[in-house]
């Protein structure tokens, strides 16, 4: 028999969101590897399901996930779990799943319950480009030097945050981002209380400093992407050359109109000559 290793997604909250498929892979595998036994038994056990289960986190995967791998090469079929969701979702599995194709082994994933896509599909954001960021530095220095990195990115970006700090994970999003940035705040979903709010950076740190109930459970945080720069027409730079060049010599005008458009510098150069030839003819 050929052995396989399934990435399988459990629910973020409500277990009926566990699929069929996942119920029937993880009840025939030989063995299921999780993040936590612990947490995990309660969930198999929920479904009266009885296969053996072997702990793999982050401290033990490269040493466990050989050993899981050789089981899987000699015929074994092995299921991967996560706490919640999606394995490998900001959740260990990813150094298995290399070694697994490494070795030439077959992956195979069961999709479902996630809660980046979950609140994606839910918080009324552009969707058709997403960046998903996962969980931001701890400390606030670290934070906010990553939101200036970020600044200019364009797509809807998706963030994890612990209820502890989402406040000021959302005022540090307000001081580098601004208050304006229209964002979802989707929180405890697919549980008892669900909460989804759209509003404005500055509105969400509002809601979320003036109620305490905001400030528990799981999060979520869609932000709207920065706003596209418009791209510079040819003949709009051609009015910056234009300009630039009745006071610089032709190669610092190209380069400084290369800092002022998104036009290259070598076409700019081109673009000047041309101004340069029509004022000779
Ligand atoms: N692998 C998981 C997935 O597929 O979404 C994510 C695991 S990550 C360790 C846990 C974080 O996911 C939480 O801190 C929270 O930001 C987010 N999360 C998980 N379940 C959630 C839920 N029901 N509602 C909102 N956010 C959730």
């Amino acid at each position: 028999m050929k052995g396989c290793l399934y990435i399988v997604a459990t629910p973020i909250g409500n277990l009926a969101d566990l699929s069929q498929r996942a119920l029937e892979v993880l009840r025939s595998v030989a063995l299921v590897a999780a993040e936590d036994t612990r947490h995990s038994a309660r969930l198999l056990q929920a479904y009266g399901i009885t296969t053996p289960m072997l702990a793999l986190h982050e401290h033990n995967e490269a040493q466990r996930g050989a050993l899981l791998c050789e089981r899987i090469e000699s015929g074994e079929r092995i299921a991967l779990i996560s706490d919640a969701g999606t394995p490998l979702i900001s959740d260990p599995g990813y150094t298995l799943v290399r070694e697994a194709h490494r070795r030439a082994l077959a992956v195979v994933p069961v999709p479902g319950a996630c809660a980046a896509v979950a609140a994606l599909s839910a918080a009324g954001l552009p969707s058709d480009r997403f960046c998903f960021e996962g969980f931001l530095p701890a400390k606030s220095p670290a934070r906010r030097q990553r939101l200036g990195e970020l600044a200019a990115e364009t797509r809807t970006l998706i963030f994890y945050e612990a209820p502890h700090r989402i406040e000021e994970c959302l005022a540090d999003l307000v001081a580098v981002w601004g208050e304006a940035r229209p964002a979802t705040l989707a929180r405890e979903l697919t549980k008892t209380f669900e909460t989804i709010i759209q509003d404005s950076l500055g509105g969400l740190l509002q809601r979320v400093r003036t109620d305490p109930d905001q400030r528990k459970g799981e999060f979520v945080l869609v932000v709207q992407g920065g706003a596209e720069r418009p791209v510079t027409s040819e003949e709009a730079a051609m009015d910056t050359l234009r300009v630039l060049l009745d006071y610089l010599p032709l190669k610092e005008a190209a380069s400084a109109a290369a800092r002022l458009t998104d036009l290259r510098k070598n076409r700019l150069y081109e673009l000047g000559l041309q101004l340069q030839n029509r004022a000779e003819a």
